[in-house]
């Protein structure tokens, strides 16, 4: 079966490039929808859940830099339309995952840093998508780190 609908998950790094056009490729040859998401991480996540303040409007401001920034990167690839792409708020992994099955997806792609050592133990988020995905995930291998 060819696949229908892919989604390419993106940090919004420089290093998302290569995969943003994998994905593309991929989307061509097989004339599959292509989707995009970004998953902004809420703050308490980062300070371990526990921060006795409210985080409301910094989280509102993250999403709205996120959404510029998403439509600057995405911008430079006409393949991207604008209603198909997707800026979540939440867990990276929870996130694409149920968006994944909402869209019905069947490839998922996402960029993968082949880490090794102690950066292996602290996992990756292309470690983390593969379990429990609704579909096939690709990951395209990135720069090596250490
Ligand atoms: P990492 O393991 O965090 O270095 O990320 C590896 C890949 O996971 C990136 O190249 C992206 O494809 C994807 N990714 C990481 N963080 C996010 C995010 N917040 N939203 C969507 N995709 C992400």
């Amino acid at each position: 079966m060819p696949y229908q609908h892919i989604m390419t998950a993106v940090d919004l790094t420089d290093e998302c490039h290569p995969v943003i056009c994998r994905a593309i490729d991929l989307a061509k040859h097989f004339q599959a929808q292509l989707s995009l998401v970004h998953v902004v991480e809420p703050m308490a996540m980062a300070f371990g859940g526990d921060v006795p303040m409210d985080l409301s409007t910094l989280q509102q401001q993250q999403l709205d830099q996120a959404r510029e920034r998403v439509a600057a990167f995405a911008g430079q690839y006409p393949e991207l339309q604008p209603e198909r792409q997707h800026i979540l708020f939440g867990q990276p992994r929870q996130e694409i995952h149920q968006l994944a099955l909402e869209k019905k997806c069947d490839l998922i792609v996402v960029g993968s840093h082949g880490r090794h050592g102690l950066a292996l133990l602290l996992g990756s988020t292309a470690n983390d998508l593969l379990h429990g995905a609704p579909c096939d995930v690709l990951a395209v291998r990135l720069k090596k780190t250490e």
